[in-house]
């Protein structure tokens, strides 16, 4: 190309740039009104200013079009607008296979528990006050009753979540002494919640008896002395030790503590309010029965297999209880009143629901039958195929979901998925980046060479609907991802 001609091209795109509408001219122009009307002009305008910035930059390059696409420009600055005003806290579709999972938001809030949330958001509510006597009242009052009648236990309290209510339990019962704990049980959750961490920070002195697999009563026993503060047991909730084991029973520990003059704590994490095994799936330890064995203190998550909001729940003997009521972190730690009203709502369903585990979302996914999975996938199937057509080949295929979030690692629930084979890995990355690219990003899990959207955790209608009606939009996201 001669420098005539290369200059001639220049001028050509200086020309294209300055043939790009003004900003005025953009806000007033027709196919942008309901954009403005529904997002605003502030919105509209930063919207108009990001997309002819880069419009300029494209026009500038060496490959810049002959031509000046409005349309396309229009469609770029309503793209701008909604991935603008799109969220980040958004819905997504868990599809994992992971029940409870903790990356995704945990357990979904039952009805009334969502109700109760935007009544407490929308108003003021008796959060600390006493109606009755028309005075300052405790804001534990709100659950305390309710914790107190599900796990039979003296008192209760609650915190932000369970790692606060460990560290609580331990501070304000510990503090400045030995805690003792099976070396079995040194468990790490998720992040940075580690029992010798935490036991730490608590100001504590772990003191580990036994062996990884075998801990024994004497263990115990001989570990005592003046500096001993209070026994701790923790549930290996997110992993399994198999094979020559032996533990203590926690009526035990709760003996030996009691001889010793120390409390006895539990870290049960998940805590089911209801007996699993009556809902046909594997038993989880439930709160009432570690109170029933003796501990003076168990803690357990609002939102694992509970199905309410993030929360920890300590429930124990009165003068425990006091003990953390009265101490600072507990003003530090405590629960929020949106917090509050939904755990409120959630542990009503387990008092007064004729059927908790169909109105308690968490307990509804887990309880979901097989056969009801499978004839989903099976309906979905033809559908997400042709949405797919040309990128993946579609087939159902069964697996297994978790619980999730540290519950009942070795149980596993029968489901079923919708497979998703590429033509290789590369394209398969690029499908599962399209589907998490969707108005409601559809979360799955790559296993095998393959991605697999387990069903079960799209149990309603309304999202079968949703998600199969934004499939069609996915050919455009597979384009751009
Ligand atoms: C999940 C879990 C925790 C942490 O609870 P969060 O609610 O996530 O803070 C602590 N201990 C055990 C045994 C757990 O399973």
């Amino acid at each position: 190309m001669s420098e005539t001609d290369a200059a001639k091209m220049d001028a050509t795109r200086t020309d294209l740039r300055r043939d790009l509408p003004g900003v005025t001219t953009l806000l007033a122009h027709g196919d942008l009104q309901q954009t403005r009307s529904a997002h605003g002009e502030r919105v509209l305008t930063r919207a108009i200013r990001e997309t002819l910035a880069e419009w300029r930059r494209r026009l500038a390059s060496p490959a810049a079009p002959e031509t000046l696409d409005e349309v396309a420009l229009i469609r770029g600055i309503q793209d701008s607008v909604d991935r603008w005003v799109r969220p980040a806290a958004r819905a997504v579709f868990n599809l994992t296979g992971t029940v409870i999972h903790t990356n995704l938001g945990r357990a979904p809030l039952a009805e009334s528990a969502i109700d109760a949330v935007v009544q407490a958001a929308r108003h003021p509510i008796a959060l600390e006050y006493d109606l009755e006597a028309g005075r300052r009242g405790d804001r534990d009052r709100l659950v305390e009753d309710l914790l107190v009648e599900m796990t039979g236990a003296e008192a209760a309290t609650v915190v932000n979540n369970n790692a606060a209510a460990v560290l609580l339990g331990l501070t304000a019962l510990g503090a400045g002494r030995e805690a003792i704990i099976s070396r079995g049980e040194m468990i790490e959750i998720g992040g940075a919640f580690r029992m010798p961490d935490v036991m730490t920070a608590a100001g504590c002195r772990l003191v580990e008896v036994g062996a990884t697999n075998r801990t024994h009563a004497r263990d115990f026993r001989q570990a005592l002395n003046a500096a001993s503060g209070i026994i701790v047991k923790a549930h290996t909730s997110n992993y399994a030790v198999t094979g020559f084991t032996s533990g203590v029973a926690e009526s035990e520990l709760a003996e030996i503590a009691h001889a010793h003059g120390i409390p006895f704590m539990i870290d049960l994490g998940s805590g089911a309010l209801t007996d699993f095994r009556a809902l046909a799936l594997p038993h989880e330890s439930q709160p009432a029965e570690a109170i029933a064995a003796g501990a003076d203190l168990v803690t357990f998550s609002g939102d694992k297999l509970l199905g309410g909001p993030q929360a920890g729940v300590l429930v124990g003997r009165r003068e425990a209880i006091a003990q953390l009521k009265q101490h600072p972190l507990k003003r530090a730690l405590r629960c929020d009143k949106l917090t509050l009203a939904a755990l409120e709502a959630t542990l009503r369903l387990y008092r007064d629901s004729d059927a908790p585990e169909r109105d308690v979302p968490a307990l509804r996914l887990l309880t979901r039958p097989a056969a009801e999975i499978a004839a989903q996938a099976e309906r979905l199937r033809p559908a997400v195929a042709v949405a797919l057509d040309g990128i993946a080949a579609v087939s159902v295929g069964a697996c297994r979901s978790q619980l999730g979030s540290g519950s009942l690692p070795v149980d596993r629930l029968e489901s079923h998925a919708l497979v998703l084979r590429a033509a290789n890995s590369g394209a398969l990355v690029r499908l599962e980046r399209a589907l998490r690219a969707l108005d409601r990003p559809v979360i799955g899990r790559l296993h095998e060479g393959a991605l697999w959207l387990d069903l079960r955790c799209l149990a309603s209608e309304a999202d079968e609907a949703v998600f199969a009606r934004q499939l069609e939009s996915l050919p455009r996201c597979w384009t751009s991802a």
